[in-house]
């Protein structure tokens, strides 16, 4: 396994940029009255730097600094061209940087790096491309229906948002948010997780070299109790974008409801990947491994319950076993790699604790779920499959966001679709089938904002993402988010002078 230290000093141009980073603006000055965040690297439990928190007044600082680049600033009042150009020099500006970026992604959640540099990154680029894309093509409206008059609708930007995001995707969940709020004219502080700021940092800093303007995006970091709290319930605040787990969007709900600031909320799932009789097996194997496995499970839209129906079963299970042993768990350094360690020791205990959960509650455990103790201390678990024979059971209905499959065997579709359904949450479902009618008819009736047919997880970013039931609010999607961010306008003008009663004229 390789250390912090190797990991820097391999990488010759990056390393430096990286270390240069981890020495200067990102340690935590000497102050004792400063809270100080530790950043852990998962794979050896080593301390790579420690940062320090914004504090409610630092918060407010950064609204402030966002307020005047929003209301003094040149942003909002730049030609469409001009952000085109700007968000693409920025979506460059991340591909040019991608080893960097990988590196402190790596070096805060643990995973592996082809990952990032094959999938996350050029996602958290394209990003940007998409909005640049699409504020090029918008248009208003005009009604002409009012005899004489014109009614024109345009659209002006929100004002200031505050964009908080979780620790399983920071690159790639951060600069959507980013990119869809500032495309429209607006501003934002973001803050993501205490425990994975760096690469998110570093993406603000490429911002502005990219040509945005200060006072645009600003970063702010700490923990969600003291920072995260003081930036939604600032009355500063326009907009609020939150991805993260439902009891923290309760929170901020809560506090958005006294500024009665709009939000919009990308939160957890527990969705059914759902196979088939007559699903092409190897397909359906491949699949539903990616769709559970991938970022070691720490994924709101992993494919966590699957559930299989009883003439492939046997066949099935046995395969997606023995394929889930031979999962090759280690470095994130290794280009080998297929899953790197959690991202943090309290999850590592949190996947564990789920899978004697799982044997209390009468599951079969199939594979895995232990730590892997010769990669310890780094937080490694084996993948594990459990065999459940009922939805009720708290590891089918919560959300464990690591690499635990539960697998359940069902006779009928209408069997799958009520199991599929039976879930506070509604992010999004899978379905293996070669009958295009049965295929449409799992389309039809998944409670979620996205459904993969015989696919797993590919994203058009020109679509909409979002969840039902507790899965969400609103959703992420270019127009979506132009009704999120901008305010619109209906502006009404008579053609000709209109007649007008004369009030108040002597009769
Ligand atoms: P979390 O809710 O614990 O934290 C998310 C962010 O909110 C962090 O930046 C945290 O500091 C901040 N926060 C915490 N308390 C806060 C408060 N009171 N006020 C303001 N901010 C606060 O979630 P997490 O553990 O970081 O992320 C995992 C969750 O995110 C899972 O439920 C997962 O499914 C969900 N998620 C959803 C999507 C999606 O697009 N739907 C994508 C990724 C992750």
């Amino acid at each position: 396994m390789k250390t912090v230290e190797q990991i820097l000093s391999g990488f010759s141009a990056a390393g430096d940029a990286v270390k240069d980073r981890l020495a200067s603006n990102f340690a935590a000055k000497a102050d004792p009255d400063i809270h100080r965040l530790p950043i852990i690297y998962p794979a050896t439990a080593e301390q790579v730097t420690e940062l320090r928190e914004d504090c409610p007044a630092e918060v407010d600082a950064a609204v402030t600094r966002a307020r005047a680049a929003f209301a003094s600033g040149s942003w909002p009042r730049y030609p469409v061209s001009k952000r085109q150009e700007i968000l693409r020099n920025a979506a460059k500006l991340i591909r040019q940087h991608q080893d960097e970026l990988a590196t402190l992604e790596t070096l805060c959640v643990g995973l592996p790096v082809s990952h990032l540099t094959d999938r996350q990154i050029p996602r958290a680029a394209e990003n940007f491309d998409i909005f640049a894309d699409y504020i090029g093509t918008m248009a208003g409206e005009i009604f002409e229906q009012e005899p004489g008059y014109l009614t024109l609708v345009t659209r002006e930007p929100a004002g200031v948002a505050a964009l908080i995001a979780p620790w399983n995707a920071p690159l790639a969940l951060s600069s959507m948010q980013i990119a869809s709020c500032i495309a429209f004219g607006n501003t934002c502080v973001s803050k993501p997780s205490e425990f994975t700021p760096l690469a998110v940092s570093r993406m603000v800093e490429l911002l502005l070299e990219a040509g945005l303007p200060a006072g645009v995006v600003n970063g702010v970091n700490g923990r969600g109790s003291v920072t995260g709290s003081a930036l939604v319930s600032n009355p500063g605040i326009d907009r609020i974008a939150f991805t993260g787990s439902r009891a923290t969007a309760r929170s901020i709900m809560k506090a958005a409801s006294a500024n009665l600031t709009p939000v919009h909320m990308e939160l957890g799932g527990k969705s059914a990947n759902i196979v088939f009789n007559d699903a092409n097996l190897e397909r359906a194997i491949d699949g539903s491994l990616i769709n559970i496995f991938s970022n070691n499970g720490q994924m709101c839209i992993a494919g966590s319950r699957i559930l299989v129906q009883r003439g492939i079963a046997d066949r099935f299970i046995g395969h997606f076993v023995e394929r889930t042993k031979n999962i090759r768990v280690g470095d994130p350094m290794d280009p080998a790699t297929e899953i790197g360690p959690l991202a943090f020791a309290a999850q590592l205990e949190k996947v564990l604790a789920y899978v004697e959960l799982a044997r209390v509650e009468g599951a079969e455990i199939l594979a895995g779920g232990n730590r892997i103790e010769s990669l310890a201390p780094g937080y490694f678990v084996e993948p594990a499959v459990a065999l459940v024979d009922s939805n009720a059971l708290r590891i089918c209905q919560e959300e464990i966001f690591g690499p635990f499959a539960t697998i359940q065997v069902f006779d009928e579709p209408e069997e799958a679709v009520a199991i599929a359904n039976d879930s506070e949450y509604g992010l999004v479902g899978y379905a293996w089938t070669e009958n295009l009618q049965l295929g449409l008819k799992m389309q039809e009736s998944i409670r979620a904002g996205t459904v993969w047919i015989n696919t797993p997880v590919l994203r058009d970013l020109r679509a909409p993402f979002g969840g039902y039931k507790n899965s969400g609010i609103g959703r992420d999607g270019p127009r979506q988010c132009a009704d999120f961010y901008t305010e619109e306008k209906a502006t009404i003008v008579p053609r000709t002078p209109s007649p007008l009663k004369k009030m108040g004229q002597a009769q």
